[in-house]
């Protein structure tokens, strides 16, 4: 396994749902340790080269570090869980996944969702097929009471919970299945686009923040917003592939197709000038690349272009199907040419090329 890949699946594994991101913290630690690095109190990790000069061009590399997961609403007599949802899981393939909750004492417990066997399809109320809202199911972590898993599993309302999925690599195609590459393929993207430029002489200052809680408000985007004061924004991304859903034109976001560098969608237009100059330095260095036209959903990049004074904004999309389930797919050299196109647009860059924006 690659440095690249063994970073992506080590960040992909952690425990993240939004708002507990500190496992995700303590990964990127671990790769990060030739920069400079400072947490904040909500577990937003920002990252700056040591060759920072801080006079220059700002330009802050994002991606969000939570993952969508669920919150324990409460513990039902029968000891499972009722649960609601932290940012947005596809709901129809919930049902007998495997997750992981956290516990009062910090432990990690599995438990899996609940399904209905064949055996009482007819007569449950709960058939599984009829299931259009998540309090219709529950999370089981083998409790046969209310009072056993409060006091022998030490879970009451309130403790986080994710899908419980281990990366798997298939090498020889360069692919890697696991969950939460929304957005851990991002912030291994962020890390590894600043591990690379550090010791560069750009016209440019670069930072990086992997920020909490996307999934949820955006809320660490819009602290990081005012934090850093950059000048300029590229926000990284597991964005969702639709190369298996849609068809003929409608299909914009292929695996293996490159970097996915949408010009719009539910929650910002990207900056015009800004998203040409990246589209046009692809082009000139030969990366592959793809765009499109997203119609809904968004990005941290809510947050950024609106920031300050204004902060032209571009989101670097690096293709993940089956985004918000328990299993998706991502590939190496989507991940690889996000990087490329990353180096070379920093590369590029300069107050110059800033003006015209
Ligand atoms: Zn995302």
């Amino acid at each position: 396994m690659n440095k690249n890949v063994e970073l992506i699946t080590e960040l992909a594994d952690a425990f993240g749902p939004s708002g507990f991101e500190d496992e995700v913290v303590n990964t990127a630690r671990r790769y990060t340790k030739e920069l400079d690095v400072y947490e904040d109190h909500m577990r937003n990790f920002y990252m700056k080269p040591k060759n920072f000069s801080g006079k220059k061009l700002h330009v802050l590399l994002d991606a969000h570090s939570d993952e969508v997961g669920f919150m324990v609403h409460s513990v039902r007599p029968d000891g499972s869980l009722r649960f609601t949802n932290l940012g947005s899981p596809t709901l129809v393939t919930l049902a007998s996944d495997k997750v992981r909750v956290r516990n009062d004492r910090g432990e990690f417990i599995p438990g899996i969702i609940s399904s209905v066997s064949p055996h009482y399809a007819k007569t449950s109320s709960a058939n599984a097929g009829a299931i259009t809202q998540i309090n219709q199911l529950s999370m089981d972590v083998g409790a046969t009471s209310d009072k056993e898993a409060e006091e022998e599993f030490a879970i009451t309302m309130g403790e986080p919970a994710t899908f419980d999925t281990t990366c798997e690599y298939d090498e020889e195609h360069g692919l890697i299945f696991g969950k939460a590459f929304d957005c851990r393929v991002g912030c291994a993207a962020v890390i590894t686009t600043l591990n690379r430029i550090k010791d560069m002489d750009l016209k440019v200052d670069v930072s990086g923040v992997l920020a909490v809680m996307e999934e949820f408000n955006a809320g660490g985007a819009q602290i990081a917003a005012q934090t850093v004061k950059p000048d300029l924004v590229i926000c990284f991304e597991g964005c969702p592939a639709d190369d298996t859903i849609a068809s003929g034109s409608d299909i914009q976001t292929r695996l293996k197709h490159g970097p996915f560098l949408r010009h719009m969608d539910g929650s910002m237009i990207s900056h015009p000038r800004f998203q040409k100059f990246a589209l046009d330095t692809a082009k000139k260095y030969g990366i592959k690349w793809q765009a499109g036209v997203r119609e809904g959903s968004g990005t941290n990049g809510m947050k950024y272009h609106v920031a300050n004074q204004g902060i032209p904004t571009i989101v670097m999309g690096i293709p993940v199907r089956y985004a918000h389930s328990a299993n998706g797919i991502t590939a190496e050299e989507d991940f690889e040419n996000a990087v490329e196109l990353t180096v070379k647009i920093l590369t590029e860059l300069d107050e110059n090329i800033f003006e015209t924006f």
